[in-house]
């Protein structure tokens, strides 16, 4: 039964910004926040500058319990540029972030038979240290 694998490190290009960079910094920590209004507590993702809600600009970043549920995904199993074939298949998901008021982040299911893969699917939070300083959430089957 073939697993998920995770796509090509060197795929990754990081680019943070004055509202993305807290969130990379606690990555690198291994902790997974998420910003939330310090005005009227709405979660955001990504970190835009201002809340959707009530246009503040005060961020609090909570920190996450790094559970969460597949809202979709899809199966990558086709090498689309050169130095890929040895990553298929992978998974690139959607997740819904528990304690996240509703945020969902982009991320890869990894670990997973792809047969076992399902919409609501349980997961939880792994690390994947990709470089010094540059750490990715990617998400695993969660089985309490
Ligand atoms: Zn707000």
């Amino acid at each position: 039964m073939a697993l998920a694998k995770r796509p090509p490190p060197d795929l990754f290009k990081l680019a943070t910004n004055a509202w993305t960079q807290p969130f990379w910094d606690a990555a690198a920590q291994h902790r997974l926040v998420v910003a939330q209004c310090g005005t009227c507590g709405t979660c955001r993702m990504p970190p835009t500058p201002f809340c959707p809600a009530c246009q503040s600009q005060q961020i609090d970043w909570k920190t996450l319990s790094g559970l969460g549920e597949i809202y979709t995904y899809t199966i990558v199993d086709r090498a689309i540029l050169p130095g890929m074939a040895d990553h298929l298949p992978y998974v690139p998901a959607v997740i819904t972030l528990e304690g996240g008021g509703g945020v969902r982040l982009i991320s890869n299911v990894v670990d997973v038979a792809l047969a076992e893969l399902a919409i609501g699917m349980p997961v939880q939070v792994v690390w994947d240290d990709l470089r010094e300083g540059v750490a990715v959430p990617r998400f695993r089957p969660y089985i309490a």
